[in-house]
């Protein structure tokens, strides 16, 4: 049976462990696509242009959305962040299962757009964790990881609007049920309705005894 490849967006608290999650997942299954995003902010200390994101001045950024290059783009403290359209459509004409790790207003976009996208939110076991996970990080100034956690408060606001939550408390677990979660959707009956048609065309004929 051939597969049609499946968007996913993960979402979650900054500092909350999705890129370590998602490089974790991506090594031990070959068939998933990371997206890699268009971003304005800085490049953090250890972070390759083309690897972690496509860094922009906001003139060339500005330049992706004129020319329709995003599916979406969104800002987000002060910084534009867009994923890049090409990619995505090229990966799941292959079959392969596109992870875009965006934010909420992006998530929001692309739901509209594609209705079908399964759409995960990564939480933390509790908040203490998450300001610990920031500073340790070490990457930010207390007032970034300021204002990366009053963001984590308004975008925990818009958590209805996705389909599961993952609560990344042991990494390897968090991986295997993202994987799960994602396996779940290939074989969601209205997925599925090509394969169930033929199954029962084939059936019916048994029981004519064709
Ligand atoms: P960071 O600066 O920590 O790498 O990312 C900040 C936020 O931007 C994160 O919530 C991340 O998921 C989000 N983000 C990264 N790439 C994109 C994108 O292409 N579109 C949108 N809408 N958000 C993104």
């Amino acid at each position: 049976m051939n597969r049609k490849g499946i968007l996913v967006v993960v979402s979650g608290f900054s500092g909350v462990g999705k890129g370590t999650l998602m490089k974790l997942l991506t090594e031990r299954y070959g068939h998933y696509a990371l997206s890699i995003s268009a971003t304005t902010r800085e490049a953090r200390e250890g972070e390759e242009d083309g690897r972690e994101y496509f860094f922009k001045t906001r003139e060339e950024f500005e330049q992706l959305i004129a020319d329709d290059m995003l599916i979406e783009y969104a800002q987000y403290c002060g910084n534009y962040y867009g994923t890049p359209r090409e990619y995505v459509e090229d990966q799941m004409e292959q079959g392969r299962d596109v992870i875009l790790e965006i934010e909420l207003q992006g998530a929001l976009k692309v739901k509209r757009k594609f209705p079908e996208t399964l759409l995960l939110f990564v939480m933390p076991p509790d908040a203490q964790t998450l300001i610990a996970r920031l500073r340790k990080r070490g990457t930010e100034t207390e007032e970034v990881i300021h204002r990366r956690l009053a963001r984590a408060v308004e975008e925990s606001e818009g958590i209805e609007e996705y389909d599961y939550m993952i609560v990344n408390d042991d990494l390897d677990q968090s991986v295997e049920l993202m994987h799960s979660l994602i396996e779940a959707q290939h074989n969601k009956i209205n997925r599925n309705l090509d394969f169930v048609g033929q199954i029962q065309r084939e059936v019916r004929a048994l029981v004519k005894g064709e």
